[in-house]
């Protein structure tokens, strides 16, 4: 019998596994139940694609949506493996061809509706229960619980499935879920083993850029011009831009398309199909576009306006490079569509939810305001500790200095001095300059700290404040309407003892391109000739291939079948059916340009470093080092990294629940480490460490940050 490994290479042409997929797979062949969490585009199908080759029976797989169920059985059968689906778009005829399938043995997997399963009177159960079913594997499996944000009723009928089938694993996959929903999860489908697997939400192939929008036309056309290839989403707020935006970029000779839900239903399956088969290379739409689409070489997802919350902006741009292909999401900011989003996020007579989104718009206009690492903040968003420096947003791709502004800290510091530590981010800026407005108190412009700071810009001044804000030099009190107040930290500014440096942009990087060691032109036509297989087959192209096995030809040029082989996503199947032709055009192509193989420049991904795997490699082998009985001290010094370095990659397994948040701080300290984080909150360490004291080092107080993340207190 074959192992997972051999599967992988032989069927689907990969060598090797992504994250925790292996153990997955093996607790699942093992029999038990697992759950499993792991971003779009992560590879989770394979996690029980592979077992359903390997057991004896049927994998039923249970999915929501209709689109994505024809799109996952056309990628099996590609790579010739038996599957089917059932639902309501197959013929009378058609469906009943599955049943006797089904009845001999013959289908490896099964996709199916919830709600198919358990109509009448559970007739498919019991149909079911007469076949051998080896696994019962559920997608998007947040939908069973009422704490996801996507609960649908039809799920529910899913707990009845370990009655039904006791000895029978279940594996639920979802891309979201937070600590209720998954424990909600556990509980709603039984499970007999709590098996839970979390991976990084982190995309490092998607790099972020956020840059300002007044302007942002032209650069949006210099952008699509030099990606005229590729596939991608632009996301504006309302239909009539969708029309308007797309209808200029036409007729600026882009190949563009509006998607929104005013669109009469056929016109809008017509502009998602152009687009799934590379027909049409963007698409201009609202939030209504994206849901059940599998289009795994979207390259970009540019958002015109500002989404309404983070958790939207990661669902969005996480549409870009499910091929694990360098994408880049590009965002549009301005402070205006923040003032215009406030409106469509109230909700009427809801105060409660109201609060609720517009904390949420808050936090998004803060990923686009604050001088940080954008991915450090998404993910610290959604609870994850995260590298400081990510080398792959605008942020960290811009190159700072640091500037002496001893100075302007001074000024700012004793202005929310003199407001008495009660009033907001605007106000002071606009005290400090000292503006006109009547928004000023009259008993404030007599102050001597009134118009004190008047020759910076207000962009500036708020640009200062924060980056204080950010060094623990003043801190902000209050959700809904957050005062400015000193720190324990001011008072050394204040009176003199401590110089203070701010960062400064020297030169500011916009939406960049990474250089390219391919063969630009063979790409092309390679695409052409999948778009050209795949039209004769009724497939879209990237079930054929994934970008990322075209972009594999073109840089290593494989000359004859052996090296073929070594190029990702050349399994068994495919190999037979596809390799001759693109083998044809990648020799032709070196022949007539005196090109030859570059095969051996092909590390498997074993021995390879890039520099994101790099970052979790480095983390694991603190982890190792550290179970292995080390104290952190001693892996600082045999690693060469800094104690700080070390206590980051721990903090970051209490977190995952790799390790007991007790392993890294006594079981006394805990409770007064709480107490201070929930005071201060979690964003700058500093102003912790202060409060706590002498006693407590920076690594304790990060380990319990990531616990109190991971219980989602
Ligand atoms: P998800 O369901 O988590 O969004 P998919 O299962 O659709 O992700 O996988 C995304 C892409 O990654 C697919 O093209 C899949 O074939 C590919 N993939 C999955 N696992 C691996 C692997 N171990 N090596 C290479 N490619 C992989
Ligand atoms: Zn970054």
């Amino acid at each position: 019998m074959s192992t997972p490994l051999q599967i992988l290479k032989e069927k689907f042409g990969y060598e090797d596994f992504r994250f925790e997929q292996e153990k997955i797979i093996e607790t699942i062949l093992a029999g038990q139940d697992a759950l499993v969490l792991m971003p779009t585009g992560g590879g989770k199908s394979l996690c029980y694609q592979i077992p359903a080759l390997i057991f004896d029976g049927l994998t039923v797989v249970i999915s929501p949506l209709i689109s994505l169920m024809k799109d996952q059985v056309d990628a099996l059968r590609v790579n010739g493996i038996s599957a089917a689906y059932l639902n309501s778009s197959l013929s009378y005829d058609e469906q009943s061809a599955v049943y006797s399938q089904l009845l001999r043995g013959e289908l490896k997997l099964l996709y199916i509706a919830p709600e198919r399963l358990f109509n009448n009177a559970q007739q498919f159960i019991s149909f079911l229960q007469r076949l051998n079913v080896s696994l019962f594997a559920i997608d998007e499996a947040h939908c069973i619980s009422h704490w996801g944000h996507d609960f649908r009723p039809e799920y529910r009928m899913l707990s009845s499935l370990k009655k039904e089938f006791p000895n029978v694993p279940i594996i639920a996959l979802t891309a979201t879920a937070d600590r209720l929903t998954r424990e909600d999860i556990l509980n709603k489908l039984e499970f007999r083993q709590p098996n839970t697997f979390v991976s990084s939400f982190n995309r490092p192939n998607i790099h972020y850029f956020i840059e300002p929008k007044r302007g942002y036309y032209s650069r949006l056309v210099d952008y699509l011009d030099k990606h005229r290839d590729d596939s991608g989403i632009v996301y504006v707020l309302s239909r009539n831009s969708a029309e308007s935006l797309a209808l200029k970029l036409s007729a600026e000779g882009f190949s563009a398309k509006p998607y929104h839900a005013g669109l009469d239903s056929a016109k809008r399956s017509r502009h998602q199909n152009l687009f799934i088969r590379d027909e049409v290379k963007i698409i201009v739409a609202t939030i209504a576009f994206g849901m059940g689409i599998n289009k795994s070489n979207v390259r970009f997802v540019i958002h015109a306006d500002l989404p309404k919350n983070i958790e939207s902006y990661y669902q969005e741009t996480g549409r870009a490079g499910r091929d694990g292909l360098k994408s880049d999401a590009i965002l549009f900011y301005s402070a205006g569509d923040v003032a215009k989003l406030k409106g469509f996020v109230t909700i009427e007579d809801n105060p409660e939810q109201s609060r609720i989104m517009l904390n949420k718009l808050s936090k998004m206009a803060d990923l686009c305001e604050n001088n940080s690492c954008r991915r450090r903040t998404i993910l610290n968003y959604f609870g994850e500790v995260a590298a400081d420096n990510c080398a792959s947003c605008d942020f960290c791709l811009n190159d700072y200095e640091q500037v002496d502004g001893t100075e302007i800290a001074r000024k700012a510091l004793a202005a929310v001095a003199a407001l008495g530590n009660r009033f907001g981010l605007l106000y002071t800026v606009d005290f400090i300059r000292g503006s006109k407005s009547e928004k000023i108190r009259d008993f404030h412009k007599p102050l001597l700290e009134y118009g004190s700071g008047s020759e910076f810009s207000k962009e500036d001044w708020l640009g200062f404040l924060k980056n204080l804000i950010g060094l623990g030099f003043l801190k902000q009190i209050g959700d809904e309407y957050p005062v400015l107040s000193l720190t324990e930290k001011s008072q050394a500014v204040l009176s003199g003892f401590e110089k203070v440096f701010l960062t400064n942009i020297v030169s500011k990087k916009t939406v960049s391109d990474s250089e390219k060691t391919f063969e630009k032109e063979l790409f092309v036509e390679l695409k052409n000739l999948r778009s050209h297989l795949a039209h004769q087959e009724n497939v879209p192209p990237y079930i054929i291939f994934s970008d990322a096995t075209l972009l594999e030809l073109a840089t290593f040029l494989p000359q004859n079948q052996d090296e073929l082989v070594k190029i990702s996503g050349f399994g068994e199947v495919k190999l037979a059916k596809y390799g001759q032709i693109f083998l044809e055009t990648v020799t032709s192509y070196c022949q007539a340009r005196d090109l030859f193989s570059r095969i051996s420049e092909k590390i498997p991904k074993r021995f390879r470093k890039t520099k994101t795997e790099k970052d979790s490699d480095t983390k694991a082998v603190s982890l190792e080092f550290f179970k292995s009985g080390k104290t952190i001290a001693e892996i600082a010094t045999s690693r060469e990294l800094t104690v700080q370095t070390i206590e980051g990659h721990l903090a970051f397994y209490v977190f995952t629940g790799s390790l007991n948040v007790e392993e890294l701080v006594s079981a006394e300290k805990i409770p007064r480490i709480t107490a201070v984080i929930k005071q201060y909150g979690s964003d700058a360490l500093t102003p912790l460490k202060i409060a706590l004291g002498d006693d407590v080092s920076y690594g304790e107080i990060k380990a319990v940050i990531g616990w109190l993340r991971r219980e989602g207190i």
